[in-house]
């Protein structure tokens, strides 16, 4: 049996992100990583984006190349999936029958792509978007494909929608809120969203459920929940995903509602020599006084990096505030904090000429930021407004006078 200081099971941002975090405290600790795919650690944004898009290749989703592992000494298990970790022993099963054997444990295996259950929903050309090879399998057949029905209107639907889009294919989109990104988007933003896709010849369907799939050999087309019936070559459901928890589950660590797991704020599981980062963990967040649980590219790599830190013995809490962007289309978003629950907001600038930021409020208690398009000299103080959690009557009027800089309000 092998044993490593460090076992990091995981093939995404926060395994790779982990495996920095430990080297800048510990340059030998010996380092093993765990990932069920046949790639090295990598980073998901491109897919739905540039690499769907065939504008960037493989090298813009690895995290690091093969370099980075060797000069630090790290190896990656690729095609490996772990099975059980037994706590006492502080040893985890693979699936290959070996067994490996850790000091400390990372837990960053994320999530897997939610595919609805109606009928047809297995028929090829039928696409979730997860993987690599997800991205490559819907870029073939984008390439042989008139018209694609895109299922959900939240980030992955609408990048998928506008991907297709530039490559040629017709897209109908159905989800079921009243507008595109309707989670976090102000209803005016929505509809702008919403023209920018319908000017680009995208059909959008709003508060519609699809029905079921149909087709002999392969999808022919999407029944909708009103009757109509959508022909099409393919489709891609973006609606959702399920986590990656089974392990953590068996292993009898603690979890809260969505089967995430909970960590303190170090990221530490409830068992001292395990750690949790990324898509799977929920965080007691120290701006909303709540656990938090978010399914980011950044908080990926911050937590991976942290948890990396306190495994090597930093034991630094994690207080970064939650940030996300994506890109649809020539639209650039930036978000700060947490928009999950939010009653009112104040808009900065002017969506005509995309440059505008809209701020969150709940309870008359700033909770976020959502920025398009505005100076870049916003950026941090945009950040930092966020985490000190102001109250609308002291700030509303100064932020929506955009003479007035941001940096005064701090
Ligand atoms: C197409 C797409 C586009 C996205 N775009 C954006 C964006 O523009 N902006 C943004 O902020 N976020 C975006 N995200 C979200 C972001 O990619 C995720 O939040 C991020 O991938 C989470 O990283 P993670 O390391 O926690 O998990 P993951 O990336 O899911 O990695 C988990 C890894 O663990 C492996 N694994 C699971 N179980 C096991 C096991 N038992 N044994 C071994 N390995 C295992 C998995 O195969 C996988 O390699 C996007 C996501 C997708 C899918």
């Amino acid at each position: 049996m092998t044993v490593h200081k460090y076992v990091i099971v995981g093939g995404g941002q926060a395994a790779a992100s982990a495996c920095e975090g430990i080297r800048q405290i510990d340059s030998s600790g010996s380092i093993l990583v765990i990932t069920d795919e046949e790639y090295l650690p990598h980073q998901r944004p491109p897919l739905s984006k540039s690499y769907l898009a065939g504008k960037a290749g493989l090298d813009k989703v690895m995290v690091h190349d093969e370099s980075y592992y060797a000069e630090n000494n790290i190896e990656v298990m690729t095609g490996v999936s772990a099975t059980r970790i037994s706590r006492r022993g502080r040893k985890v099963a693979l699936d290959s029958g070996s067994t490996v054997e850790y000091e400390e444990l990372l837990l960053a295996t994320g999530g897997r792509a939610w595919r609805l259950p109606l009928s047809g929903a297995e028929l090829p050309g039928v696409f979730t978007l997860r993987t690599i090879e997800n991205s490559d399998a819907i870029r073939a057949a984008a390439e042989e494909a008139e018209e694609a029905v895109v299922i959900g209107g939240s980030f992955i639907g609408c990048e998928v929608a506008a991907t297709l889009t530039q490559l040629g294919v017709h897209v109908t989109m159905c989800f079921l809120e009243e507008y595109p990104l309707q989670a976090v988007a102000p209803p005016e933003l929505g509809g702008h969203i919403r023209e920018i896709f319908e000017d680009e010849g995208i059909r959008v369907i709003p508060t519609m459920r699809p029905e079921r799939i149909v087709g002999d050999e392969r999808i022919e087309a999407v029944h909708l929940e009103n009757g109509e019936v959508v022909a099409c070559d393919m489709a891609v459901m973006g609606v959702g995903v399920r986590l990656n928890t089974q392990l953590a589950r068996d292993a009898d660590l603690d979890l809260t509602d969505f089967s995430a797991i909970a960590v303190d704020e170090m990221l530490r599981t409830s068992d001292p020599h395990i750690w949790a980062a990324g898509d799977i963990a929920a965080w007691p967040d120290p701006h909303y006084e709540r656990r938090l649980r978010v399914e980011h590219w950044d908080v990926a790599r911050a937590q991976g990096e942290q948890a990396g830190r306190n495994m090597a013995g930093a034991s630094e809490p994690y207080t970064v505030v939650p940030y996300f962007f994506s890109d649809i289309f020539d639209l650039s978003f930036e978000v700060w904090g947490d928009l999950v629950d939010w009653d009112q907001t104040v808009t900065r600038g002017s969506l005509e000429e995309e440059s505008v930021s809209y701020w969150y409020f709940r309870d008359e208690i700033l909770v976020g930021v959502l920025a398009l398009g505005r100076p870049d000299d916003e950026r941090d103080p945009m950040e930092q407004l966020v985490a000190r959690g102001l109250k609308y009557d002291d700030v509303a009027e100064a932020l929506q006078d955009t003479d007035q800089s941001l940096d005064d309000l701090m």
